[in-house]
């Protein structure tokens, strides 16, 4: 029985184990340490996970899916084929790969896991990702911030004195600034501040776009393959230009005309202008909230792949006024942390055991009237709790009558950061009975207790009798329940899974299929040839054929993906 960290990502996600020589990250059945978070469906109803599924995102788009993290938590059904998919069982998907490529690695079975979430996820999103685990038969120790996982990456709670940290975290999709503070060993987070629907991508877009712009095309003048073409163009223009000194290119054939394009360093970091202001924000907010001094921060931490582009760490420079650390691979940091917070809850001699803190991610509060001149006006939000309280916490308000003998106070639960109630998230409601007095006579004390699970009580206490009602908030509008868990996990487990052994052949048939699709004329015709003759090698089922023939077609098509003459 072995516990693993998992880093489950919206674009990729990896896996990780603390060892007698400290942390590990698991390699899956390709070799690599990061397993992209995409899910696809074959023509005989397997499950395709991973890098496979990735290649097939150009040749299945309608059978194959990708960044459904940014759902996580909402009840939106994914089609693929004839199955239709929540997205945390999409994830569970992901995680029951990184569990078996664990378990095959280690040797033994594994049951226990510490996933990790962006910090900025709510209560919903998080117990979303705790299903996904369940879902894949894993029993979920603990959710895990992202940013508090790469700060024990970075071993900042080896440090001695009071130090603070502010962890930078941009990801395929996903920001998160958060500000740590660690003290004789207690990881506290401060604040933490971001913006869900920031990220990586967003950059390869912005390099899409302006191809399209600048070359007089439209969108809708391409079909599903050319776009996902340069889109793949775009993404690796992007890497290219944390080269130095090298430009980006595109080329590519659209309707007989072929387009070659250069984007250099200097121009994509003025397209990216308005990107990187969106990133400025989410900081800000941080250190307000924080109530700290830019210049008591002690260390700038970079996480997520997309912080391995040159502006983005000039960018944090140029804001902070020295370099960020970035030591540890951005890719794998999180991994990593989840990895070595798995050794201290094995309790490992070796590793000293911090005390975790977490912050309440947003704000939770009760419904109110207000006097206005003419009367009392309903919906406003009183908050009770603040967005990056620490948690565990417990708060108490007291609640007045508003009309003369009024018999009922309906107190309204919400969760949200607007003035309005209307604008933010109801969780529930209680509604207790007061003896008929004269109006602000009878008051409630209502008093919020938010557990360190994201359990939220709420208890309603009448001042005058000391009778008490309460109401426990669990289950969150658009979760299953658990019934419902427990049908799923047999559907689940009854989808056919492509075996492993196999996943190589099968990435080598997938990568030429999309390269074929891509390509014309000659080239084309060859791949054809070197597919079918691998083909008939898989159907000979002759071991040394097969490997023979997977060797020179692995070289083949890394000479054509090199050329890149699409
Ligand atoms: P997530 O946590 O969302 O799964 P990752 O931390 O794996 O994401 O980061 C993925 C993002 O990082 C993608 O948008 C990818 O394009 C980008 N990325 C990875 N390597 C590089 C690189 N060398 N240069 C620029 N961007 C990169
Ligand atoms: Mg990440």
């Amino acid at each position: 029985m072995a516990l693993i960290g998992i880093d489950l990502g919206t674009t990729n996600s990896l896996v990780a184990y603390w060892s007698e020589d400290g942390v590990k990250l698991i390699p899956n059945v390709l070799g690599s340490n990061l397993t992209p978070s995409v899910i696809s469906i074959d023509d005989n109803d397997e499950i395709l996970v991973g890098e496979v599924a990735k290649q097939r995102l150009l040749t299945h788009p309608q059978l194959t899916v990708a960044a459904f993290k940014r759902y996580m938590g909402t009840n939106k059904v994914i089609k693929l084929g004839k199955f239709e998919f929540l997205p945390e069982e999409l994830s569970s998907l992901i995680i029951r790969s990184l569990k078996n490529d664990a378990e095959s690695f280690l040797g033994v079975k594994v049951e226990e896991a510490i996933i990790s979430v962006p910090a900025y996820f709510n209560d919903t999103q998080r117990k979303a990702t705790k299903r996904a685990g369940e879902l894949a038969g894993l029993k979920v120790e603990r959710i895990i911030n992202e940013p508090t996982a790469a700060a024990i990456a970075y071993g900042l709670h080896q440090q001695k004195d009071e130090t603070n940290f502010l962890i930078f975290d941009l990801g395929g999709g996903t920001f998160d600034v958060s500000i740590l503070e660690i003290f004789e060993n207690v990881m506290e987070v401060k604040s933490i501040a971001g913006d869900n629907y920031l990220g990586g991508e967003d950059f390869t877009e912005l390099i899409f776009k302006h191809f399209l712009a600048e070359n007089n095309l439209a969108e809708t003048d391409l079909d599903e393959k050319t776009r996902s073409n340069i889109w793949k163009q775009a993404e690796v223009c992007k890497r290219q230009l944390g080269e130095s000194e090298k430009n980006g290119v595109i080329s590519c054939t659209i309707n007989d005309k072929l387009y070659e394009w250069k984007l250099s360093a200097a121009e994509f970091e003025n397209i990216a202008k308005p990107l990187i202001n969106r990133l400025r924000l989410p900081i800000e907010r941080a250190i307000r909230d924080a109530a700290i001094n830019p210049d008591q921060l002690d260390e700038i931490i970079l996480v997520g792949g997309a912080t391995k582009m040159p502006l983005i760490r000039s960018f944090i420079s140029k804001l902070f006024g020295r370099f960020p650390s970035c030591h540890l691979n951005p890719d794998e940091v999180v991994a990593l942390g989840a990895g070595i917070q798995a050794g201290m809850k094995q309790r490992d001699a070796a590793i000293k055991e911090i005390v975790l803190t977490d912050v309440c991610p947003y704000t939770l509060g009760t419904e109110v009237a207000v006097q206005t001149g003419s009367g009392y006006e309903k919906g406003h939000f009183h908050p009770i709790i603040e967005r990056n309280t620490i948690i565990p916490v417990s708060r108490i308000e007291r609640f007045y009558t508003i009309s003369d003998f009024q018999e009922q106070v309906r107190v309204g639960i919400y969760q949200g950061e607007s003035r309005l109630t209307d604008n933010n998230i109801k969780l529930g409601e209680l509604v207790v009975n007061v003896p008929p007095a004269p109006a602000g006579k009878e008051a409630i004390d209502v008093r919020y207790t938010y557990d360190i699970n994201g359990i939220l009580e709420v208890e309603v206490t009448i001042v005058s009798t000391g009778q008490k009602q309460s109401i426990v908030i669990e289950e969150n509008p658009g979760l299953m329940s658990e019934a419902e868990i427990k049908e799923r996990l047999k559907a689940l487990e009854a989808l056919k899974i492509h075996p492993r052994d196999k996943t190589e052949n099968r990435l080598l048939l997938a990568r030429g299929e999309r390269l074929y699709e891509e390509t014309l004329g000659e080239t084309r015709n060859q791949i054809a040839a070197a597919l079918i003759e691998f083909e008939n090698a898989l159907n000979s089922q002759d071991e040394k054929q097969i490997k023979k023939i997977a060797k020179s077609l692995s070289e083949f098509f890394e000479r054509l993906e090199n050329q890149q003459q699409f």
